[in-house]
């Protein structure tokens, strides 16, 4: 048999898989539509996308990303904190001089108060910040807004996705914002790109011109032995090597013959998930003035049902008709308070992030069962034991959720793009 590599999803990851391999392959897309979490859509005049899906590129991946989109701005960032009915600037650990004085002595004396003891990100993530930010910064931001966001226990969780994603500004540094303002960018997002027109799927759709497709394909069983996978067209694909972007449980689930070992292994895996509605309004005054320029917002108060909710027109208003403003809102595991999106656009109102007078002109729900891959102290183990038993098998699974990591759009690109520059060295038999 010709050599042929089965790239199954065309997310991000098996879109950019496909880009850079110098081989014959097949792109199976469970969907009607390729893009995965990086795929936009148009409602009435808006463009949404999954929730807030910002590009974080550094230096040599800027020119391929500006190609493929077909133009890039680049954006500070604005983000706050919204707690006790007022905005706190992004990140809270950094920004104490806003906080009341209450608030403020009990995060100080948390930050002077903690103990003298070893940090680690195995430790559950709970003790981990405050052992790095102090009681007060935990009870008051990291402990609410990280319970509303993963929907899971935080003393199970361990503290191993923090890496880059949570700043840490040194002990000195948090008390002295307590003084004056920060003027210090925290984070690896405070400057990101986003595509100029039509929303992250603009980066799908430079891929998608290059990358063919099948769509509505998906992968239902794949048998092993014999190397072929079956797929929903009713279509079967005999293959060398394939590479998974589906999420691991999936993957499992479809291979014939798995190990009891692998299928406990599976087991431990663990994630929440998101529910984001996207709501586009109509309004000649545009965005409130609460809103102004503001790109997104973290909810850490448990009365607000959303974790966090960005502005997409402020980041680029060209994802908006004339007169219009757009925002999406995201939950985590399906939170129940809401009866119906009336309720949701009904807070907005009362928040004041919608005006009574303004016009609901587009609403988009999207359901996303696989969002944040769950840190425990599973998780590393369980991966080793499925990571071995994949190589056996011919298959490299990658992505967000191939690898059950928590990664964005430039890591799924570059973890890709090294796959495929392998892929391309190596001949592999039937
Ligand atoms: C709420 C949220 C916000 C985020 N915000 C950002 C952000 O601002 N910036 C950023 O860089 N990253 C962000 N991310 C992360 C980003 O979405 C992911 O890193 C990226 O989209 C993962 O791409 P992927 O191709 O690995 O997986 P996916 O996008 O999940 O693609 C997998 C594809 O496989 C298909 N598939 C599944 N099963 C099968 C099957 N059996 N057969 C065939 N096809 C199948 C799916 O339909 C899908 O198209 C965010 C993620 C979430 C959840």
């Amino acid at each position: 048999m010709k050599e042929k590599i089965l790239i199954i999803g065309a997310g991000i990851s098996g879109l950019t898989t496909a880009y850079s391999l110098k081989k014959p392959y097949e792109v199976l897309e469970a969907k009607s539509y390729a893009g995965g979490l990086c795929a936009s859509f148009h409602e009435n005049g808006f463009v949404f996308d999954c929730s807030g899906h910002f590009i974080h590129v550094k230096d040599k991946e800027i020119k391929i990303t500006e190609k493929l989109t077909g133009g890039l701005l680049k954006v500070e960032r604005n983000a706050s904190i919204y707690a006790k009915n007022k905005f706190i600037p992004y990140p809270f650990q950094a920004n104490l001089y806003y906080l009341d004085d209450k608030t403020k002595k009990e995060c100080i004396d948390g930050i002077l108060k903690r103990k003298d003891i070893k940090i680690s990100t195995s430790m559950p993530f709970l003790r981990w910040s405050e052992a790095m930010f102090g009681a007060g910064i935990t009870k008051y931001f990291m402990k609410p807004y990280n319970h509303k966001l993963w929907s899971y226990d935080l003393n199970k969780m361990t503290a191993e996705w923090t890496g880059e994603f949570v700043p840490k500004p040194s002990a000195d540094a948090i008390v002295e914002t307590a003084y004056s303002k920060n003027k210090k960018k925290y984070g690896y997002n405070s400057v990101f790109y986003y595509p100029k027109v039509n929303g992250c799927g603009a980066l799908i759709d430079g891929l998608t011109k290059k990358v063919k497709v099948n769509l509505n394909s998906r992968v239902q069983k794949i048998d092993v032995q014999n190397k072929i996978a079956f797929c929903s067209s009713g279509k079967i694909y005999r293959y060398n090597k394939i590479v998974s972007t589906q999420a691991l449980p999936e993957l499992i689930k479809q291979i014939t013959n798995v190990a009891p070992n692998v299928k406990k292994a599976v087991e431990n895996l663990l994630s929440n998930s998101v529910r984001c509605v996207n709501i586009g309004v109509k309004s000649e005054k545009g965005v409130p003035k609460k809103l102004k320029n503001k790109h997104w917002i973290y909810f850490p108060e448990s009365q607000i049902p959303f974790y966090r909710a960005g502005v997409y027109s402020n980041v680029n208003n060209l994802n908006v008709p004339k007169g219009s403003y757009s925002f999406y809102v995201e939950f985590s595991s399906f939170n129940k308070r809401y009866k119906s999106i009336e309720n949701l656009v009904d807070d907005f109102r009362n928040l004041g992030f919608i005006r009574k007078t303004d016009k609901i002109a587009a609403l988009n729900i999207i359901d996303m069962p696989y969002a944040y891959v769950i840190f425990d102290d599973r998780r590393e183990k369980s991966l080793q034991i499925i990571k071995e038993f994949l190589k056996e098998c011919g298959i490299f699974s990658i992505g967000r959720y191939g690898a059950w990591e928590y990664s964005f759009i430039e890591k799924n690109m570059q973890d890709a793009k090294s796959l495929a520059d392998m892929l391309n060295k190596n001949r592999f038999s039937a």
